[in-house]
């Protein structure tokens, strides 16, 4: 079984319950979404990277002295032909059987059962993130969303670009079973530091009103919108 990676790298997880955590992640090639905000369009395309044996991939992952691997992407969930990946739950077996802690970064639009996975850190995209060609890619679907987070242990992370997002964001959760609030956490849309800093008092205010989290990003207040770190 093999599975395309566009990078591997060494960082502090930048966002959701486990920030600043050091973490080895595995950028995994290929989304079928395109969403306007993407920090990572050079791995939209399915033949980015190179192709490695899950054997190859966890020797890799083992260059760092490091617990925690974050599959990443890309979209880890899905493969080019829109269904699941089918070398994925081996991977996440195979990394866990070296002993780490497995966190999957998804956007949640594919139910995937059996993965060894500690933390699924689901991020549904709203409508701030469509296209004006393409307004429906992406959107949630409550169901499979729903089954995601009664399988795994979740975070749901929400990209905020104003504060008539919240509103999407409370309609969305009403229709999903009952999520500890502490599980829900708002981001702001940011791809640099002054964007950052323009926008996270908007969204603590939402935080402060709805009681979710703030989800601050680390990455980009150390390094902006710098690649692999
Ligand atoms: S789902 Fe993630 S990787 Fe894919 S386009 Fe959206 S932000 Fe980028």
């Amino acid at each position: 079984m093999t599975m395309r990676v566009v990078e591997f790298f060494h960082s502090l997880q930048g966002e959701g319950m486990l920030v600043g955590v050091p973490s080895v992640f595995v950028r995994v090639a290929g989304c079928p979404l395109r969403c306007r905000w993407c920090d990572t369009a050079y791995a939209w395309d399915y033949s980015a990277g190179k192709e490695l044996a899950l054997a190859q991939i966890v020797e890799e992952v083992g260059r760092w002295s490091c617990g925690h691997v974050v599959l990443t992407g890309g979209e880890p969930l899905v493969g080019e032909d829109l269904a699941v990946r089918p070398a994925l739950a081996g991977l996440t077996r195979r990394l866990k059987a070296a002993g780490k802690h497995v966190t999957i970064e998804t956007a949640g639009t594919l139910f995937v059962p059996d993965l060894a996975c500690d933390l699924m850190s689901i991020s549904p995209k709203l409508s701030n993130s469509a296209l004006p060609e393409n307004p429906q890619a992406g959107r949630p679907d409550p169901a499979t969303l729903s089954r995601l987070i009664a399988a795994y242990p979740h975070q749901l992370k929400f990209v905020i670009e104003s504060p008539g997002d919240i509103e999407e964001v409370c309609s969305l959760l009403d229709e999903l079973p009952p999520v500890d609030p502490a599980c829900v956490l708002l981001m702001p849309q940011a791809r640099t530091r002054d964007q950052l800093l323009e926008r996270s008092p908007m969204v603590v205010e939402l935080c402060r009103k709805t009681g979710y989290r703030f989800c601050d990003r680390l990455h980009i207040w150390l390094w902006s919108d710098e690649r692999g770190r």
